[in-house]
């Protein structure tokens, strides 16, 4: 059995009988894995402390001939998501961890949607502001998986898009004010503007590039309805993150 050493984001782990547990993980060069962890109990154990969502970790783990379960040897955190300090940002670690987990396919390699993941976990420790970073993740998510069109022109007749418009969920591309028709998404023109200058900038950047709340509440309302119609569901997190908000 080769031993196979790497730097991967824990995404979600669920109980395997009385004392194991199956782990879903994003490696940073062989995509997205389950394996198996076995005695995760106790201070003495090779996972103890590396098992939450959203852990970036070095880890090690076996693969197996001819099943898709590996079998992990340890776990090493070298980010956790318990470094986080502010509740905002605590809140959404579940959301990002499942974000992540519903939109990589399994062991299909992707190396932006890594290294994206691993942003997104130094940037909650650092205090990245939370609601800018949750629409910087759900646009790069969803344009890795082809589902957000490009920004930089209206697909029609070529024009600059920022003067906003609508983007089309099922994959119709995105019109200006002028020539869009239908039922699309809209975009106004601050949410264009915040999109164009983020897609250039690590998220560390975020801070720095504004976003007023009309138009936070607008993106928020796009991206939860194209990530429904691209992944036919809501988010379990999601859902969860909109009572909070309720509640508060
Ligand atoms: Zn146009």
């Amino acid at each position: 059995m080769p031993l196979h050493t790497t730097d991967a984001l824990i995404l979600r782990t669920y109980q395997l009988g009385e004392a194991d547990r199956i782990v879903v993980f994003l490696t940073s060069d062989r995509g997205k894995k389950r394996g198996v962890a076995n005695r995760v109990r106790g201070l003495k154990s090779r996972f103890a402390g590396g098992l939450e969502p959203l852990t970036l970790a070095r880890l090690a783990y076996y693969e197996r001939e001819q099943r898709d379960l590996v079998r992990l040897s340890y776990v090493e955190p070298v980010r956790s998501p318990l470094m986080v300090r502010d509740g905002d940002g605590l809140g959404h670690v579940e959301y990002f961890a499942e974000l992540i987990d519903e939109c990589a396919p399994e062991a299909d390699p992707n190396a932006t949607l890594y290294r994206l993941g691993a942003a997104v976990v130094e940037s909650l420790v650092d205090k990245v502001p939370v609601g800018r970073l949750a629409r910087y993740v759900e646009y790069w998510v969803l344009r890795l998986q082809g589902v957000y069109p490009s920004l930089i022109a209206c697909h029609r007749c070529g024009g600059d898009s920022v003067r906003g418009g609508q983007i089309d969920p099922t994959g119709g591309g995105f019109t200006c004010a002028a020539c869009a028709v239908g039922q699309g998404i809209r975009l106004s023109a601050e949410s264009v503007r915040f999109l164009r200058a983020a897609s250039g900038t690590p998220p560390g950047g975020l801070a720095d590039i504004g976003l007023p709340a009309e138009a936070a509440r607008e993106l928020e309302q796009a991206h939860r309805q194209l990530i429904s119609v691209h992944l036919e569901k809501e988010l379990r997190s999601s859902k969860v993150l909109r009572a909070m908000n309720r509640a508060t």
